[in-house]
This record gives C-alpha cells, sequence and structure tokens, in this order.
C-alpha cells in the first residue's frame, strides 16, 4: 500500500540498507513467516529461523565495526524488527532481545569489555536481559538478586522470571543489587554473565498463551560467581544504565508490535476483499470501511512516529524518554486492537487454529505487557506534564 510505503520510504535509508531489507522481507516471505504456524504449535524455538538470520549477519547490524559488527542506522533496525515481527513475533522478539541485552554493553562498557563481548554476539550469539523478579516487575528497585564484591570476583545470589533466550543465551546482561550500597534504588548494577558459569542454572520455563515459540525461564544464580572485569559501569550505575537502555528497547518493542499489526491488518483487509455475504464482498459494506479507516489511520500514525523517534536518537538527542513511552503504548495498544479486529473479520474462521490472524491476537497481548506495561507507560507519559511548584 502507497501509504505505508511512502512511510518508509521518508527514512531515507542508504542504498546498502534498503538492499538489506530487501533481503531480509525475502527471507521472512520464503522462510521465516512458513515456519511460524508449525513453532508456535510446538512451542519450539525457533533454531531455524536463528540460523537463517545468523548467516545473513543480521546481529552485526548493530555492533559498531570496530568490534566486528556491519551497523546499520537504528531507522532500519527498526524496520528490520517489524519485517521479522510481521512473520514470526516470536523470532522477531528472539532477535531483538539480542539488541536489547547487549545495547547496555555498547554504550556503558569498557573497551575491553566490548573486545570480548561483542564479536560473538555479531557473530550471531544470543542474548538475554535479566531484570524481573518475583518481587519486582513494574517495580524494578524491588528487585533481591545481590551482587557481593569478593577479590576479583562478584558472588550473584537470586531469582529472575520470566527471562526470554534466558535457557538459550551466550551472555546474560544481570541486574541485581551491590551489597555494599544500602540505599536501595543506588545498589542497582549490571553484570555481564557467561553461559555455563558455575552457579547459574535455567529453572522452571513458562508455557505461554502467545509468542510460544521464543523461550521465558526463570534464571536461578546460587553463589555464582562472576569475574569483577564484567561488572558494566561501576557499582550502583545500574538504574541509570537500565533508563538509558530503555530509551532504545522501547522503540523495538513497538517495532515489534507494528510489525504484528501489520500483518493482522494485512490478512483482515485480504480476507474482506474476497469474502462475500449478502451478494456482496464484506469491504463493500461503509461500517466494515469504518473500521478498515480507523484501523489505516492509527498505523500511519504511530508507524510516522517510530521514523520520528529513530531520528531524534540517530540525531543524538538522548532525552527521548518520553517520546519512546508514548511509542510502546501507541503500537502495543493497535497491535492489540487490530488483531482483535481482524479476529472479527474473519467471521468464525478467525478463532480456528492454523488461522494466521488467531495466532497474532494471542501474540499481540505480551505488547502490552512487557517493556514497561501500557500503566507503566502512562504513568510516564502523563507525570511528564505534571508542573513542578515549589521544587516539588
Ligand atoms: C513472555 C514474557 C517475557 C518477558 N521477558 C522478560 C525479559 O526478557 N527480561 C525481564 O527482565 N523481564 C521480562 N518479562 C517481565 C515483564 O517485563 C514484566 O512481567 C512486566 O514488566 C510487568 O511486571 P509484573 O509481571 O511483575 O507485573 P506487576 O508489576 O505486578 O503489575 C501488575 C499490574 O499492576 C499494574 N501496575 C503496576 N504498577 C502500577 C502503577 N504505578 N500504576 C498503575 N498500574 C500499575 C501493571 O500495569 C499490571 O497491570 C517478560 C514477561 C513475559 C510475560
Amino acid at each position: 500500500m502507497k501509504v505505508f510505503d511512502r512511510i518508509r520510504d521518508s527514512q531515507q535509508l542508504r542504498d546498502d540498507e534498503r538492499m538489506f531489507v530487501d533481503v531480509v522481507r525475502d527471507l521472512v516471505r520464503d522462510k521465516i513467516a512458513p515456519r511460524a504456524e508449525g513453532y508456535d504449535r510446538d512451542e519450539a524455538f525457533p533454531w531455524d529461523n536463528v540460523r537463517d538470520m545468523n548467516a545473513l549477519g543480521l546481529n552485526a547490524v548493530f555492533i559498531p565495526a570496530d568490534y566486528g559488527g556491519v551497523e546499520l542506522s537504528y531507522g532500519c533496525y527498526l524496520m528490520l524488527v517489524e519485517e521479522i515481527s510481521k512473520g514470526c513475533a516470536s523470532t522477531g522478539v528472539i532477535w531483538a532481545t539480542n539488541f536489547h541485552g547487549i545495547k547496555p554493553v555498547i554504550d556503558f562498557g569498557t573497551d575491553e569489555q566490548k573486545r570480548r563481548f561483542l564479536p560473538p554476539i555479531a557473530d550471531g550469539g544470543l542474548v538475554s536481559l535479566a531484570i524481573t523478579e518475583e518481587t519486582g516487575g513494574s517495580d524494578a528497585t524491588q528487585m533481591r538478586t545481590s551482587f557481593r564484591p569478593d577479590g576479583d570476583e562478584i558472588v550473584v545470589n537470586g531469582t529472575k522470571i520470566f527471562i526470554t533466550n534466558g535457557d538459550v543465551a551466550d551472555l546474560h546482561l544481570l541486574f541485581g543489587k551491590w551489597k555494599e550500597i544500602e540505599d536501595p534504588r543506588r545498589a542497582i548494577s549490571a553484570v555481564v554473565v557467561e553461559k555455563g558459569t558455575p552457579g547459574l542454572r535455567v529453572g522452571r520455563k513458562e508455557e505461554k498463551l502467545g509468542h510460544r515459540a521464543s523461550s521465558t525461564v526463570e534464571l536461578v544464580f546460587e553463589d555464582c560467581r562472576v569475574p569483577r572485569r564484567n561488572l558494566i559501569g561501576a557499582p550502583g550505575d545500574g538504574l541509570s544504565i537500565l533508563f538509558g537502555a530503555l530509551n532504545t528497547s522501547r522503540p523495538s518493542v513497538a517495532a515489534q508490535a507494528l510489525g504484528i499489526a501489520r500483518a493482522a491488518f494485512d490478512d483482515g483487509v485480504a480476507y474482506i476483499n474476497q469474502r462475500q455475504a449478502f451478494g456482496r464482498r464484506v469491504i463493500d459494506f461503509q461500517g466494515i470501511q469504518f473500521m478498515v479507516a480507523d484501523m489505516a489511520a492509527r498505523l500511519a500514525m504511530t508507524e510516522a512516529w517510530m521514523f520520528h523517534v529513530a531520528r531524534l536518537l540517530e540525531s543524538g538527542v538522548s532525552d527521548v524518554a518520553i517520546e519512546a513511552s508514548i511509542l510502546k503504548l501507541s503500537a502495543s495498544d493497535l497491535a492489540m486492537e487490530i488483531a482483535s479486529n481482524a479476529v472479527q473479520l474473519h467471521g468464525g474462521y478467525g478463532y480456528i487454529k492454523g488461522v494466521r490472524v488467531e495466532r497474532l491476537f494471542r501474540d499481540a497481548k505480551l505488547t502490552q505487557i512487557w517493556e514497561g506495561t501500557n500503566q507503566i507507560q502512562r504513568v510516564h507519559i502523563g507525570r511528564a506534564f505534571v508542573e513542578r511548584k515549589n521544587g516539588r
């Protein structure tokens, strides 16, 4: 559809980026999308997709060239997340989680840390980002995982829950509290934990409503000794690292939601263009056209906002937290609404396994929950408009 193509064109990708997006789009059409139903049904990790994406060097697009990458623009990265998620939301989030987990190392790691950690990820390694605990999801400051310094090591104890890629990741970016710092907010720190470190084990694996091909697990740390040189930043830098990371991970989750939204929109519109009722195509009813118009309008505006946020970040603006929250909130609510409408437009068939909108409906829900629930996004956005008086 020309309207959506023009929004993408406004992003003005370089020629090499445009060609790469085309190559990834072909991979999604020929391999990733056809496999999605099977992976979802079997709740199986999509290793074939990961292998195919690694054969194209997809991880390298977010790793700086000095550390083995072939970095593309952030706007191009978001476009790729959207494309992959259109074909398979689980695969989209597995790949995006690599970015979410490694980006703080790129932004806050030392040169020595980047030399150790980035090249294997550029080559296709998997990453997890471990924040959530039973005591702290929306309020991450309630996490209890402890980091106790002991000479050249940090002794980690605690349990993380709901960790995407947790059982398959080569590196985990782990948040916990530095024992020697009393203030619970200032104690939050971040370390990289490598796969196979003694004292780290994978606990329960969750069965899920949607995103069934991505794995979501508990990570248990029992006197797990991590080299102190894996600490990112200084002890207590964790919260600012976390907030910095959200500026790029929230738009990334929004791109994933937009991939789901766009797939649902395309399927819904294609179906009503051929389905007949009362001697007419369903799309010929004005009540239905109004539904399509509302979805198209919000899709176009949200997609344009996504590229606005990308351009802000690319031009070096760093305080984009509110713009990123607006994007995450809008894209994920839209994904849920369009997926629900797409099921409705399919009538009874929309409720049946094997019809893609049924899966998209289940996949869409998560986008409103993770990376900060949509209530939390509203809290951040609303607060930004509260005028401060008397320094309060
Ligand atoms: C499939 C899946 C994958 C995930 N992957 C990861 C991952 O890779 N890494 C990771 O660290 N975490 C991950 N998470 C965790 C996810 O980020 C959290 O579930 C989410 O942040 C919500 O936290 P919670 O589940 O503790 O809910 P709670 O914080 O307990 O929230 C419960 C309800 O209260 C509402 N609420 C809370 N505070 C407020 C408030 N101030 N105002 C209004 N409403 C409020 C929430 O919006 C929600 O509706 C994943 C979760 C799932 C389900």
